[in-house]
């Protein structure tokens, strides 16, 4: 603990150079909460609510089940084909691409809450573990040699280069689909901007912050079951809010397994999700944690 505590002096932030902003980065982050208090504008809709709960589910589950579970971990297999979904989807999510999502999160696995590790709460601080590591200057490459084994896929190395494409494309679609049902539905009460509003901006803003808990709620409240070197925790409400990303310490400790929660009571509506679709043969060789762990 105490050379975590010297990690988060002064000097050795300026050495890790935090505090420079990727201006690309943190303009767009600031424009997409800024356009959220176009709801003033726009007002409120059921449908218009209901479009973005489930834009954030579909979308979480994209980003912990495709960009987490399946890309930076290969807790389990797939086709090219939901592959793509998986990664388009994510990809929507406007968290940059595959390529440096995963690079990041494998480089958080190697250096977990120590002085190399760029959104530790305990060596950086609450605010850059949650936001300030994702606009910081030094995470804008990506580590491509972390992520050897995903670089020969074309499709991901292409959404990894154009990534703000599908957002803008889901963008225009909540658009689109708003104002068809303005005009074929107008007992819907929508429009096009409010579905835009509530579909994107509300929709991607609560999918960053839902997001950012793993990094900094679940290394700093919940219980850890597990001795591990970092300070990772099991937090159900994190679980709650990322379909089951909030059992930390258990993927810190066996980060090879498809499931997180690894007892019944621990909700992992990701793992309940792929379980189904295993049913379905569109997943397979979902890698389970090991026996002697229920010992
Ligand atoms: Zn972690
Ligand atoms: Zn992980």
């Amino acid at each position: 603990m105490s050379q975590l505590l010297r990690a988060s002096s002064p000097q050795l932030k300026r050495e890790n150079g935090l505090g420079k902003l990727d201006y690309p980065t943190a303009v767009q982050f600031l424009c997409m909460h800024a356009a959220c208090l176009l709801v003033i504008w726009s007002g409120a809709s059921v449908v218009a609510v209901l479009t973005c709960l489930a834009l954030y589910v579909g979308r979480m589950f994209a980003i912990t089940a495709g960009f987490h579970r399946l890309f930076a971990h290969r807790t389990y297999s797939t086709g090219r084909l939901f592959q793509f979904v998986l990664a388009f989807t994510g990809t929507t999510a406007y968290q940059k691409g595959p390529l440096w999502w995963s690079a990041h999160h494998r480089s958080h696995h190697l250096h977990t809450d120590t002085a190399h590790d760029l959104h530790s709460p305990l060596t950086r601080g609450l605010w850059r573990s949650h936001i300030g590591w994702f606009l910081a200057r030094d995470s804008r490459a990506t580590d491509r040699v972390l992520v050897s084994n995903l670089t020969k896929y074309r499709d991901l190395r292409w959404l990894d280069r154009f990534y703000v494409l599908p957002p803008v494309l889901l963008a225009a679609a909540t658009f689109l689909l708003g104002t068809l049902l303005q005009r074929y539905a107008p007992g819907l009460g929508t429009s096009g901007g409010q579905m835009l509003v509530w579909g994107f901006f509300i929709s991607t803003v609560l999918l960053y912050h839902g997001t950012f808990t793993v990094n900094s709620l679940a290394h700093l409240f919940g219980r850890r079951r597990f001795a591990t070197d970092d300070n990772s925790r099991n937090n159900l409400l994190v679980a709650l809010l990322t379909l089951g990303e909030g059992w930390h310490n258990n993927h810190h400790y066996y980060p090879a397994s498809e499931r997180q929660g690894f007892y019944w009571w621990e909700v992992d509506i990701s793992h309940y999700t792929l379980r189904l679709l295993s049913w379905f043969g569109v997943v397979w060789d979902l890698h389970t944690p090991p026996a002697k762990l229920y010992l």
